[in-house]
């Protein structure tokens, strides 16, 4: 009922807007130096239906870095460019409990899932492994057909990150060490490095959301950007593992498959219904966006939309 009430929805919006804007908890991620720089003042919130009706609040024209909400899009390019035989064979499908950064291996030596930095380090490597020196680009047009426009890369973001990326750099060579990457480690860091430098909107990450909810089928261009087999299964590992080491209260509490990112997005797509995109920098000890976690709780208990709670 409540994707008939269109007015209405954009009114909840509004006042959820309202209410999150005063909220001051959370501190701007400044590990990477040059996200430190975000105005954490920026808040937008949109909405996209599968018949193709965005809905916008506040700063929803705002590049900000995608980060980790890179990781579900790369991990379903994987599924379909490699196989999933190929890609269960080196990365696996269980939470870690461990946050984002953890250098920890699962009992295989494979990383535990592709939404930790190791699991997505690993899909970098894999398509590096297919696509070579195109393997970036490869990534980035695949994300611009999810978003349904070309996306550039936040050259500034990329050069800090690479500047500051040690840990990553040592997961990467974690990870060849145990033969779930045989490429070249720098370059494949290279790559993982430049997909979480491109910039995106909140108007972005709702379609790229929608496009997950909607069987990998981007609701306003209309292609087919991955099978459902990969979405289906990209939709499982964000459900189990999407939000760091806060996933198991997020699908308690929210119910929707989502995934965050440093940069201060959260992108949450529930399955058949829509896709929700939301920035706002602050975030909170677990790398979640403070007002963008409230967004999505507001939204999740208003409109009833648990997954777990369908008819
Ligand atoms: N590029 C960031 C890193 O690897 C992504 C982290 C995130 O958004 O969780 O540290």
């Amino acid at each position: 009922a409540w994707s008939s009430s269109k007015p209405p929805l954009l009114r909840f919006l509004h006042t959820c807007y309202a209410d999150f804007l005063p909220e001051a908890a959370g501190a701007v991620a400044d590990y990477i130096p040059e996200l430190g720089k975000a105005d954490p003042a920026h808040f937008g919130i949109s909405l996209a239906t599968l018949d193709g009706h965005v809905y916008e609040v506040g700063d929803t024209k705002v590049p900000f870095t995608i980060q980790s909400m890179s990781k579900p899009f790369v991990f379903a390019l994987a599924l379909d460019t490699l196989g999933a035989e190929r890609v269960e064979s080196v990365i696996g499908v269980e939470p870690s409990g461990d946050p984002f950064n953890s250098i920890r291996l699962n009992a295989e030596n494979h990383p535990f899932n592709a939404m930790v930095n190791a699991g997505a380090i690993a899909c970098s490597g894999l398509l590096h492994a297919d696509k070579g020196d195109g393997a970036f680009e490869f990534i980035r047009q695949a994300l611009g057909r999810f978003a349904g426009r070309e996306l550039d890369v936040d050259e500034a973001v990329y050069a800090s990150e690479s500047a500051t990326g040690d840990r990553n750099r040592a997961i990467g060579y974690l990870l060849r060490t145990n033969s779930v990457i045989t490429e070249n480690v720098p370059a494949v860091l290279d790559v993982y490095f430049r997909q979480c430098s491109i910039l995106v909107t909140a108007r972005d990450t709702a379609v790229m959301a929608a496009t997950l909810a909607n069987r990998g089928i981007n609701p306003l261009t209309e292609e087919q950007v991955v099978t459902p087999y990969a979405i289906a299964r990209t939709l499982s590992v964000m459900t189990s593992s999407g939000m760091y080491d806060y996933a198991g209260e997020w699908i308690y509490r929210v119910g929707i498959p989502a995934k965050s990112g440093v940069g201060g997005g959260i992108l949450a797509a529930l399955p058949a219904r829509l896709g929700l995109g939301s920035y706002s920098p602050k975030l909170d000890k677990h790398g979640n966006s403070v007002r963008g976690i409230k967004v999505c709780e507001t939204l999740s208990a208003h409109y009833d939309l648990h997954m777990l709670n369908r008819s």
